[in-house]
């Protein structure tokens, strides 16, 4: 059993089981056998198969990514930055999910890329929602993630019925079928020989499950002792959608239903009953969120970048709410989401005490580790694995070193992570990825996403193509622009009515 020791570090996280919170040490050994942290603190004294010179380092846990979609968002860059509906208050999921679909070449490449991100900013944990697709599991576990792969599954599928207005095609034997798909997946994961792939349920969003896939879904994931996830909250388009359904919110309706578990990973709840955008009387949801257990898979950027912010991080915390952090979108840099959190709770709050960098930091390891029903990972302390993420504090970014988790958050980010490992195997290794190719793969991503945008027109309600969608930041040299007082969104008014096929 080799051991491995990162001798003398200069600043390392440990973890404080007495007080249940991440403490720093200085000039702290750090030690590991085969996939286990044997000591943590100074002077460590046993046999030593690799030793790494600690004296320029700061040691701290992995992180756990507790909301990603890898197989779709890195086909988005340079196409959802920006893009976004105002008739839909803002968001742009609909029309983005059911216009631009990479193919299953795409999906693989995309994955690739956005693990490799992932791992250089520090992630050795990650929950994987995304549909099935061949090579999952093999490039998850080839990646040397500790991965939770969560196939997604529904009733029905969104469509836009005009550049406003959200429809959906019902088929509730593909939900069912879809459930049963992801089991035998999930189990075939479990099966992988590295040990370190797991499965969630994840009935895709909560707009588009039937009450009896939702309920199926929380049956079967305590029976078979794994953990659910589904989007909550995520737009005000669906919070409308819901209280016209069932005259109530969506997560008073998914608790009244009994979805809302200590066992539920809840992306986003964002528009919860007493966001400012929603007006609407109740003030209940909170409490609800606190008191059934749940874990909310905090994701900024995507939001943000609409306009939206959660209300706010801190007063969550405060409600009693466990909260995790996901990266969700591009880019998938697990650090910039961890400064988002710190940023935008306190612009949302109107207060900089609403958090503090402590708080983000357990949300982002220890708050993971809890919606993923793990004491041994998330933390830096003798029995855990050796998730483990060691940060150049030479770096220019890095210094001066005064603090070097908040260097590292508020300066740095990625660029400082040097070596990565999870379950004591080196992921990472002087800032590149141990496993994979991501030149080699966005390679491919390229060609992908030329095809996804090219096949647009056929999927868009009204034929668009994605320069009229989306358009360029810039415009072309030479190109006529309208004048910035006549500009209106080219959508809705020439639309014949004709509902489009999806997917
Ligand atoms: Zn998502």
């Amino acid at each position: 059993m080799a051991t491995t020791v990162v001798r003398q570090a200069a600043w390392l996280v440990g973890w404080d089981g007495a007080s249940g919170r991440h403490a720093y040490l200085k000039d702290a050994d750090l030690a590991f056998s085969d996939d286990r942290i044997v000591h943590v603190g100074p002077g460590f004294e046993g046999p030593v198969g690799r030793e790494i010179d600690g004296r320029g380092l700061f040691v701290m846990p992995g992180l756990v990514d507790l909301h990603s979609h890898p197989a779709l968002e890195p086909a988005y860059k340079g196409v959802r930055e920006e893009h976004g509906v105002p008739e839909m208050y803002m968001t742009g999921l609909y029309e983005r999910a059911t216009t631009f679909r990479t193919d299953a070449q795409g999906e693989l490449a995309a994955a690739e890329v956005a693990f490799s991100e992932l791992l250089l900013s520090g992630v050795t944990s990650l929950v994987d929602v995304s549909g099935v697709y061949d090579g999952w599991i093999d490039l998850l576990a080839r990646s040397g993630l500790r991965g939770w792969v969560a196939p997604w599954y529904s009733s029905a599928a969104w469509k836009m019925e005009a550049g406003h207005k959200l429809g959906f095609t019902w088929d509730e034997p593909a939900g069912i079928a879809g459930m049963a798909q992801a089991e035998a997946f999930m189990a075939e994961a479990e099966r992988h020989p590295s040990g370190r792939l797991s499965g969630m349920y994840s009935p895709g969003t909560i707009d588009t499950c039937t009450e009896a896939l939702l309920r199926d879904t929380v049956a079967a994931a305590q029976a078979s002792k794994r953990p659910y996830t589904t989007h909550i909250a995520q737009s005000v388009v669906e919070f409308n959608l819901m209280v016209e359904r069932h005259g109530k919110t969506p997560v008073q309706w998914a608790n009244d239903i009994g979805f809302l578990t200590p066992d539920a990973l809840l992306a986003h709840a964002i528009f919860i009953d007493d966001h400012s955008w929603l007006h609407w009387r109740s003030r209940r949801d909170l409490a609800i969120l606190a008191e059934t257990g749940v874990t909310v898979a905090h994701c900024p950027t995507p939001f943000c970048r609409y306009g939206q912010l959660l209300e706010d991080f801190g007063r969550y915390l405060r409600a009693g709410v466990t909260m995790g952090i996901g990266t969700d979108t591009l880019p998938h840099n697990f650090l910039e989401e961890m400064r988002k959190t710190a940023v935008l709770a306190r612009v949302a709050a109107g207060d900089i005490k609403t958090l503090d960098l402590a708080d983000v930091l357990h949300a982002a390891t220890i708050g993971g580790a809890r919606a993923l029903w793990r004491d041994d990972i998330g933390r830096l302390a003798v029995g855990a694995k050796a998730d483990i993420v060691l940060v150049d504090l030479a770096h220019p970014h890095m210094r001066p070193v005064r603090d070097p988790l908040r260097s590292l958050v508020f300066s740095a980010a990625e660029r400082a992570v040097r070596d990565v490992f999870v379950d004591g195997r080196q992921v990472v290794a002087d800032g590149r990825v141990v496993h994979l190719d991501p030149d080699e793969a966005h390679d491919r991503l390229q060609e992908a996403q030329a095809r996804m945008l090219a096949d647009g027109p056929r999927r868009d309600f009204a034929g668009r193509d994605a320069e009229t969608i989306t358009p360029l930041s810039l415009p072309r040299m030479g190109a006529n622009r309208e004048p910035e007082c006549t500009r209106t969104r080219p959508s809705g008014g020439s639309f014949n009515g004709e509902l489009s096929a999806f997917p």
